[in-house]
C-alpha cells in the first residue's frame, strides 16, 4: 500500500536502470568495456584548450543565459543554419540542455500531456519510454522489422512497415520519436522512410521528436537527412543534438534542441524550472569547437566528418573480429554501435538464473571472459524481447589497443 514515503506513480517501475546495472559490472579495470557508449579516444585538442582558456576568465564561472550561453547558441545557429539551409534564430529556435538526455526531457515534459500517446520505434534508446511515462502518457511501440528471408547483414535490412506504422496513429497521438542514426542498430533512415513518417505526422497533425545525436557519424554510401528539412516538418519537429557525441565528450553533459520558436519556448519553460542553465565554461568551449569545425565544413580536417572516417575502419575491423569469432555482426550505417547475433555460438547458459538469453550472455561474458557488451533486449519493449535476445551490442569508438584486447578475448572465446 502506498504511504507518504512511497515513490510517485510517475516513476513506478523505473528503479532498475540497465546502464547502472551493466556499467557497474563493467567497472572492474580488468574488464574490456565495449558496453556503455563512450569513447576512450582523446577529445579534439582544440576543445580541451578552449576549456582551459575559458576557465581563465573570471566571469565565465557564473550563471549564463538560461536557454543557452550566447556564444554557444550563436555557434549552433551558424552550424545548423548551414545544415538546414535556413536561418536558425539563436535566441528563439535553440535550447541548450544537460546532454541529449536533457533535451529529450525538456521536449517530452514540455510538449506531451497526460493521456497522450507517443509512438516509439523499436529498438530505441532506453530513456524514451521512462520519459513518456513520467509525462503521464502512453508509449506506443512500432518495431523495425528484419526484411523477410534475410539474416541481417547491415542495419539497412531493418525497415518500418508503412501500414503497420500508419495503424499506430490515433486521435491521441501527440508525437513520434525517431532516432537516426539509430542506437543500437545503426540504421540511417533514408529520405523515403523519413518522407513516409513525415506524411503521417502531417496527416495526423502530430509532432516529431528527432533524436539525431549521432548525426555526424555516417559511413560511406549513406547520408544523414534531417526530417525537419522535409516540407511541412520544421514547424512540428524538435531535433535533438549532443556535444558529447559531436566531440566525444560525454562527461561534459551538454546537448541541444533545435526547432520552431512556438515549440522551443515550452522546452525553455521546463529548463527554467529544472536545471535552470548549463555550465558556462563548458558551453563557451563547445562554442569555440563548433566555430572551428563550422569554418572547416566540407574539408578533410573538419572533425564532424574526420571522426566518422576514423570510425569506419574501427567498424570494419570490429565486424571482422566478430565474424572470425563465429558470430554475425549487423554492419551499422551510422553511429558507433554494432549489434551482433550470438546464436551461432550456441553457448549453453541453462545453468544460469532464468533471464533473457542476451542478459545471461552478457553477464557470462563480463564475468568469465572479461569483455563487456550491452544486452539488446534492454532496447526493446516487452513484446519484442524474445526476438532480440540473441543479440548483444558492442561500442567501437575505442582506441586500437582496446579493440586489440577485445580481439584476443573473442578469438579465444570458446
Ligand atoms: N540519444 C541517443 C540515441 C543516445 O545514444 C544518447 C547517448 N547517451 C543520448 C540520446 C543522450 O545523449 P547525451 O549523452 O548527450 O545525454
Ligand atoms: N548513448 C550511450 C549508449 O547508448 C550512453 C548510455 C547512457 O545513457 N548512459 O551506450
Amino acid at each position: 500500500m502506498a504511504t507518504k514515503h512511497s515513490n510517485t506513480k510517475r516513476i513506478e517501475g523505473l528503479d532498475k536502470n540497465m546502464w547502472v546495472v551493466f556499467s557497474s559490472m563493467a567497472a572492474d579495470p580488468s574488464v574490456v568495456n565495449l558496453g556503455e557508449g563512450f569513447p576512450d579516444l582523446p577529445p579534439p585538442p582544440y576543445v580541451k584548450e578552449a576549456l582551459a582558456k575559458a576557465s581563465a576568465v573570471d566571469h565565465i564561472h557564473q550563471y549564463t543565459r538560461v536557454s543557452g550561453h550566447p556564444a554557444l547558441v550563436k555557434a549552433l545557429s551558424q552550424v545548423y543554419g548551414k545544415v538546414y539551409g535556413r536561418a536558425i534564430d539563436p535566441f528563439k529556435d535553440v535550447l541548450v540542455t544537460v546532454g541529449g538526455y536533457g533535451s529529450l526531457f525538456c521536449t517530452i515534459l514540455g510538449l506531451v500531456e497526460e493521456g497522450d500517446e507517443v509512438i516509439i520505434i523499436e529498438p530505441f534508446f532506453i530513456c524514451y519510454e521512462p520519459m513518456v511515462q513520467m509525462a503521464g502518457a502512453k508509449p506506443v511501440m512500432i518495431p523495425l522489422r528484419l526484411k523477410p528471408g534475410k539474416k541481417s547483414i547491415t542495419s539497412a535490412d531493418w525497415y518500418l512497415d508503412p501500414e503497420e506504422l500508419s495503424s499506430k496513429f490515433t486521435s491521441k497521438t501527440k508525437a513520434i520519436i525517431i532516432n537516426t542514426p539509430n542506437n543500437p542498430i545503426g540504421k540511417v533512415f533514408t529520405r523515403e522512410e523519413l518522407q513516409m513518417i513525415a506524411d503521417l505526422c502531417i496527416k495526423h497533425d502530430t509532432l516529431c521528436f528527432s533524436d539525431e545525436v549521432y548525426e555526424w557519424l555516417i559511413y560511406k554510401g549513406h547520408q544523414h537527412i534531417k526530417i525537419a528539412t522535409l516540407p511541412g516538418m520544421w514547424e512540428r519537429t524538435i531535433t535533438i543534438g549532443s556535444a558529447g557525441k559531436t566531440f566525444g565528450i560525454t562527461g561534459w553533459r551538454l546537448g541541444w534542441s533545435i526547432g520552431p520558436e512556438h515549440l522551443v519556448k515550452h522546452l525553455q519553460t521546463v529548463m527554467e524550472h529544472t536545471a535552470y542553465s548549463c555550465p558556462t565554461p563548458l558551453q563557451e568551449a563547445v562554442a569555440q569547437g563548433l566555430l572551428r569545425d563550422c569554418a572547416l565544413m566540407g574539408q578533410p580536417d573538419c572533425y564532424f566528418s574526420s571522426l566518422a572516417e576514423e570510425l569506419q575502419d574501427k567498424r570494419d575491423r570490429m565486424a571482422s573480429i566478430v565474424q572470425a569469432a563465429g558470430m554475425t555482426p549487423v554492419l551499422p550505417e551510422g553511429g558507433y554501435f554494432m549489434l551482433v547475433d550470438v546464436s551461432p555460438l550456441n553457448v549453453d547458459l541453462s545453468h544460469m538464473e532464468d533471464e533473457f538469453y542476451d542478459i545471461k550472455f552478457v553477464k557470462w561474458m563480463i564475468k568469465e571472459k572479461k569483455l563487456a557488451p550491452m544486452p539488446a533486449t534492454t532496447f526493446v519493449g516487452n513484446e519484442l524481447k524474445k526476438d532480440f535476445e540473441k543479440y548483444i551490442r558492442f561500442c567501437f569508438i575505442k582506441k586500437d589497443s582496446t579493440i586489440d584486447a577485445a580481439e584476443v578475448i573473442l578469438k579465444n572465446l570458446l
